[in-house]
């Protein structure tokens, strides 16, 4: 039995706005799971339903496998990290971590044990005595991760955790909370319009666009195995490019291009007149000739070095794409540059659904 299970869970607000739709997930003890997606699609409104912050408006929420539906956030034994510290200014870093515990009037001896065990982990020991004034924000941050991780809960709920840290502080953070993760073996859920943290941090993504559920799935299978455009242009980065185009006698036609699909796709007379997205990802073509792969010729439009590898900003018929090459093969701007996509990388769309239709083997 799962230790957490969401059934058709659905939140309409007062004013009929229905933020998500028929949201199904099963996590297991221990498991760190990523709710990610752009601004609005409903991460917050679905962690706040599982906190017991926000009601339930249809579905059933199970906590080892009782219904938790009516139960109160405390009942839930749910602890949750917010974009903001909310610290308590004019208590110490000891204080604040201590608040939860001192509150339940546990013993002084065991406050001091936990808080220190605590702090060590999260490398405030040296700071115990400050107040949240005369820290940074990553240590701030770390603080108020301390305070909801001293009571012994079930669950963590982090709700963009890492928002308000430049982003040195957030790779560094993000480290910090995959280790706590790795230490406590606490079961999570994180939320994120990060990509990049959520491929980092997740041992299962939740992708979410306009409040329902794209796919779940670990990282590797969200990046190799994306069911439609929207999630293989998501995750990656930087993300997939796509060319729409017409099947005409077996080919995908777009400008002066020409593509024999059969290469990809067995049943190619199936799509015979209709509209496919073909795509691929930015690091996953090649410079030397291949026989199979599609050649593409494009312009060289801009060139971004950014250490081992090179952005290459790329157009041809007014389409536009980025290739990321080893930065010794860095091309010329405003030349014509010859690339091969293999065909083992080449993703296909119905151009109507957006859903795959053809992807990799593996
Ligand atoms: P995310 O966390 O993915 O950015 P939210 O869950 O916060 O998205 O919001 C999902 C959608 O629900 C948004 O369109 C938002 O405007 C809407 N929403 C959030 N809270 C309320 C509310 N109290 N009343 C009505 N609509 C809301």
């Amino acid at each position: 039995m799962a230790y957490l299970a969401l059934k058709n869970i659905n939140k309409i607000y007062p004013n009929g706005y229905h933020a998500v739709h028929n949201f199904n997930l099963e996590i297991e003890k221990g498991e760190f799971v990523v709710f990610v997606g752009p601004s609005g699609c409903g991460k917050s409104t679905t962690l706040r339903m599982i906190a017991g912050l926000e009601d339930i408006s249809n579905g059933e929420f199970l906590i080892n496998g009782k219904r938790a539906n009516e139960m109160g956030p405390r009942e839930r034994e749910v602890a949750m990290v917010f974009q903001s510290y909310a610290l308590y200014p004019q208590m110490t870093v000891y204080d604040n971590i201590a608040f939860g515990l001192t509150l339940q009037g546990v013993d002084e001896d065991v406050i001091e044990q936990r808080v220190k065990n605590i702090a060590g982990i999260l490398g405030l020991t040296d700071y115990l005595d400050r107040l949240p004034r005369a820290l940074s924000g990553g240590q701030r941050q770390r603080v108020a991760i301390g305070r909801a991780i001293i009571r012994k809960v079930g669950v963590f709920l982090m709700d963009e955790p890492l928002s308000n840290l430049d982003a040195k502080q957030r790779v560094t953070m993000r480290y910090e909370i995959a280790q706590i993760h790795r230490e406590t073996g606490a079961t999570t859920i994180y939320v994120t319009h990060d990509q990049t943290e959520a491929m980092t941090l997740a041992d299962r993504i939740v992708v979410m666009k306009d409040g329902y559920v794209q796919q779940i799935g670990t990282p590797y299978e969200l990046y190799f195995k994306p069911v439609n455009v929207f999630v293989a242009g998501f995750i990656g980065e930087p993300p997939m490019n796509f060319v729409r185009g017409k099947v005409q006698n077996g080919k995908m036609h777009f400008g002066q291009v020409e593509l024999d699909l059969s290469k990809k796709l067995k049943d190619i007379a199936k799509w015979e007149g209709k509209e496919l997205v073909f795509g691929f990802r930015p690091e996953s073509i090649e410079l030397g000739q291949r026989e199979d792969a599609y050649p593409f010729t494009c312009n060289v439009e801009l060139t971004e070095m950014l250490g081992d590898y090179t952005n290459v900003y790329i157009t041809s018929d007014g389409a536009q794409a980025i290739l990321k090459v080893d930065s010794h093969d860095t091309p010329e701007t405003d030349k014509d540059l010859t690339f091969y996509v293999p065909f083992e990388n080449v993703y296909l769309f119905d151009g109507e659904t957006e859903n795959v239709i053809a992807g990799r083997e593996d």
